[in-house]
């Protein structure tokens, strides 16, 4: 014992005698030197090849500030017991996919969190409204709006027809879009510019087909006096047709303010969660409605955010995760910093 008493203390007067000078100790606030060197590693040309969001610049949708997401549950449609068994979980999914988890205060993270009941019942506040729904819908308005137009998201759980995976990975989906992300087949550079939709590739290069006859509702929309040739080449025609033709066909950005997309023409991600599959939106019986461009390959399935997914949302709104830091001994995150600190006065005065 005597032995190991003598190296300790030989070892510990070795760490001191580094210090005697007695330099300023200041707590070092490393988070924000980290975080903007970290940017310029998230905002390299490999995440920004892919990617359709908002831009946060349009008025109607921003970015949700400092990437915190407070939700309430909507009382006049029961959401908390038919949603919240689901919420944690499908959140839950993008953070094991790599999206950083954050708090209210911690702005290296993304939060995502149920709001006080005091909050949600003032209507001024800020929040992401969840409603439930029993017509096998699920829609979400793309980032933060003002509370005078509510950003919502809309949920039916039966929609992922009783399998708890689909079901969580519909959900994910929708909080991508809460976060600002916009369908990945929408980019305008997955879409053949021969075709008049609107869309910027080669046909050669195009990564999707629309079956717009095989839509649920195309038949509907006809009935009402629809144009095939204007809801199922124009998303702005659609839209305002109320054809869900208009979750399909390429933003056009020339039209259509506020959305961007980067580096077009170029790695189309198969395997993003806000890829639909090719049976999405199709009627009962019916054919694919979205498949591969060239060959007319079916679309498969995603159940969870890509790591493409969270790049795009880490570089759209900035936040990455701090890597763990080392705590200093003359930092208050070291388990040695009382020690130090009691010591320090006696190495400075030369008693120890
Ligand atoms: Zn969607």
């Amino acid at each position: 014992m005597a032995i190991i008493s003598a190296v300790l203390r030989a070892v510990l007067l070795l760490a001191v005698v580094a210090v005697r000078a007695c330099p300023r100790l200041n707590e070092e606030p490393p988070f924000e030197s980290l975080r903007h060197q970290a940017r310029v590693n998230v905002s390299h040309p490999e995440v920004q090849k892919r990617y359709l969001s908002i831009t946060g610049l349009s008025p109607q949708n921003r970015l949700w500030y400092k990437a915190s997401i407070m939700y309430c549950y909507d009382t006049d449609t029961n959401a908390r017991a038919i949603i919240e068994p689901f919420m944690a979980d499908a959140w839950n999914l993008w953070i094991m996919a790599g999206l950083p988890q954050g708090t209210l205060t911690d702005p290296n993270g993304f939060a995502f969190v149920e709001a006080t009941a005091a909050w949600c019942g003032d209507t001024s506040k800020k929040f992401l409204l969840i409603t439930a729904n029993q017509n096998m819908q699920a829609f979400t308005t793309p980032g933060w709006r003002a509370p005078s137009s509510r950003s919502t998201l809309s949920f039916d759980p039966n929609m992922g027809g009783g399998v708890r995976q689909k079901t969580l990975a519909i959900l994910a989906h929708e909080i991508g879009h809460a976060w600002g992300m916009l369908h990945e087949h929408q980019r305008p550079s997955a879409w053949s510019s021969n075709d008049a939709f609107g869309g910027t590739a080669s046909p050669l290069a195009a990564q999707v087909t629309f079956n717009c006859e095989n839509l649920a509702d195309y038949q509907a929309t006809v009935a009402a006096g629809g144009v095939p040739t204007l809801f199922c080449k124009n998303r702005a025609a659609a839209q305002s047709l109320g054809s869900s033709a208009a979750n399909f066909l390429p933003w056009q950005t020339f039209f259509e303010t506020g959305y961007r997309t980067t580096q077009e023409g170029r790695n189309f991600d198969w395997s993003s969660i806000m890829l639909y599959d090719s049976r999405t939106g199709s009627k009962a019986g019916g054919g694919n409605v979205l498949v591969t461009g060239l060959l007319k390959l079916s679309i498969a399935e995603t159940l969870v955010p890509s790591p493409a997914d969270v790049s795009a949302l880490q570089l759209l709104y900035g936040v990455v995760q701090a890597r763990p830091l080392p705590c200093f001994y003359w930092q208050s995150c070291s388990p040695f910093n009382a020690f130090f600190h009691a010591l320090l006065p006696q190495v400075c005065s030369g008693s120890f």
